[in-house]
């Protein structure tokens, strides 16, 4: 049978000795079933490893440790700054671990490892940081009912909190999740995403290592319909926080009703960014393009719609198309060269292909990309269309994918009906050098963050999504962002310039 530990050879040649069991009270160990999964290469579509992959008896265990740990002295009755300082711990530890973990994420996911190790590594390390930082912050209130009560809050963590994360940032994902958790005492059952196991176990390994106590993090590999499952709808668990697709996510917001779950859900988007022709041109073609391109396009505030007002709509177009052409260079993501790699897996890689069909069918205008790329792995060109009228299905439904629909407007009014007119209400840029239309018109915007000048300009001190409260309550163990009516508005202007 699989052994726990294996020496794999990176394709940069990095030796790794990689975690394959479930991590539970502190210790790898198999499956009770012995059920495994494979993870893949999408670079050549080769087999990296199987990893041990967990069902709801492995879950049953991981939460037996997570409860056990939440009420053990060594968590419950720590001192908030040391709870703090473990956190501070696993920063530096996956801080000196940079080129291991990003590595794995860039083997495992296909993203180029110039920004695993920039941007993906340093987010996690500096997420951890933050959240280290609020452990000795947490404040309650005193209510003044009159002078004979003392009335006060006390803030307590929520329990036992199962984390279910995506692909598409392995080690971000995880992260996110577990400095707020953590930082406000609860203990954790995570899963990582059945097609990017690797780093995420990995962290298990420097969660010992940074001195957390056994059962306060438990890292599951496994599959959504099994593991997922089994953790969504588990009586013992308190709290449920998620990051995924739409469609998962009402499934999971039923199954936490088994025990009326807290939950918090993170899913998808279709954002636009608007242009209007007072706008620097050179800037919103620039983060016209990084905001839908980076990442594979795999993104879920990316924007993926872009309004351009018809006065400046064809120079527009002809001017992303060259920086399209120029910039998203195409390979091997180990290579320094490379901006943009694989999609993560065939399926896709063959969903992102079926949307560009159906914006041919559609009748949009292909202004480039919209084909595959080589013989091996998950490549697709980078793919822009143009005359995307709203109802399109490209225009509608997330692709998920370097896959931009640009469509025109001519007034502001206009703008702002196309801006609202999908289902999703996550992210929007506004690009215009008249400060009062700025704001006049992310006031209109149905979208939980709105840029003005930028796009993806996230930072972890910010709120993201559409979320009730930032401020780690315990009770929100994860940043929110979803398709709910907008509760917090966040308002964003690049101070910074792409050059
Ligand atoms: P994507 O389409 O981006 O892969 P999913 O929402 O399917 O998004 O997956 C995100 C995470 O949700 C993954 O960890 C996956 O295993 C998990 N998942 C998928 N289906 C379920 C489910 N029914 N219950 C719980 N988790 C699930």
């Amino acid at each position: 049978s699989l052994p726990l530990f294996k020496e794999l050879v990176a394709p940069n040649g990095l030796k790794i000795n990689q975690p394959l069991g479930l991590f539970i009270n502190n210790e790898f160990v198999k499956s009770k079933s012995g059920d495994t999964l494979s993870t893949f290469n999408p670079t050549d579509e080769s087999e990296i490893t199987a990893v041990y992959a967990a069902d709801s008896a492995d879950v049953d265990d991981a939460v037996a440790a997570a409860r056990a740990a939440f009420y053990s002295p060594s968590w419950s009755e720590i001192n908030p700054s040391q709870r703090g300082q473990l956190l501070y711990n696993l920063a530096d530890l996956i801080e000196k671990n940079t080129d291991l973990l990003a590595t794995l994420d860039t083997w495992d996911m296909g993203k180029p490892l110039s920004v695993a190790k920039a941007e993906d590594l340093g987010e996690s390390v500096a997420v951890l940081k933050y959240y280290g930082g609020f452990s000795d912050k947490i404040h309650g209130k005193t209510i003044d009912v009159g002078p004979s009560k003392l009335v006060y809050t006390l803030h307590q963590p929520v329990g036992v909190c199962g984390q279910i994360i995506p692909w598409n940032y392995p080690l971000v994902m995880a992260t996110w999740k577990l400095g707020p958790a953590l930082a406000t005492g609860n203990t954790v059952v995570l899963k990582s995403a059945e097609q990017t196991p690797l780093s995420v176990l990995y962290l298990g390994k420097l969660i010992k290592e940074a001195g957390f106590p056994p059962g306060v993090v438990n890292i599951l590999s496994g599959y959504g319909k099994t593991a997922g499952a089994a953790i969504a709808g588990h009586e013992g668990i308190d709290k449920v926080a998620f990051t995924g697709s739409t469609a998962t996510a009402k499934v999971i917001m039923k199954a936490a009703s088994a025990n009326l779950k807290n939950i918090t859900l993170e899913t998808g988007g279709k954002s636009p960014l608007i242009v209007f022709d007072d706008a620097d041109l050179e800037q919103a073609v620039k983060w016209g393009h990084s905001g839908i391109m980076s990442n594979m396009g795999q993104v879920c505030t990316a924007t993926s719609r872009i309004l351009v007002q018809d006065t400046i709509y064809d120079k527009f177009i002809q001017e992303i198309k060259v920086q399209t052409e120029k910039v998203s260079v195409l390979g091997d993501p180990f290579s320094e060269a490379t901006f943009q790699g694989p999609q993560v897996t065939k399926q896709q890689y063959e969903r992102v292909l079926s949307y560009i069909e159906a914006g041919k069918a559609e009748g949009a205008t292909l202004v480039c990309g919209g084909t595959k790329h080589g013989d091996k792995g998950y490549f697709i060109t980078p793919t822009i269309f143009s005359d995307v009228k709203d109802h399109y299905k490209i225009n509608q439904e997330e692709v998920f994918g370097p896959f931009l629909a640009i469509g025109k407007f001519s007034t502001e009014a206009e703008a702002i009906k196309s801006a609202n007119c999908t289902r999703y209400g996550l992210g929007a840029s506004v690009f215009t050098n008249n400060i009062t239309k700025a704001h006049r018109i992310a006031a209109k915007i149905e979208a939980g963050m709105v840029w003005i000048n930028s796009s993806q300009d996230s930072h972890y001190a910010v709120p993201f999504g559409c979320s009730f409260d930032h401020i780690p309550r315990f009770s929100h163990v994860g940043l929110s962002n979803c398709d709910y009516p907008v509760f917090i508005r966040i308002l964003k202007i690049a101070r910074s310039i792409i050059v």
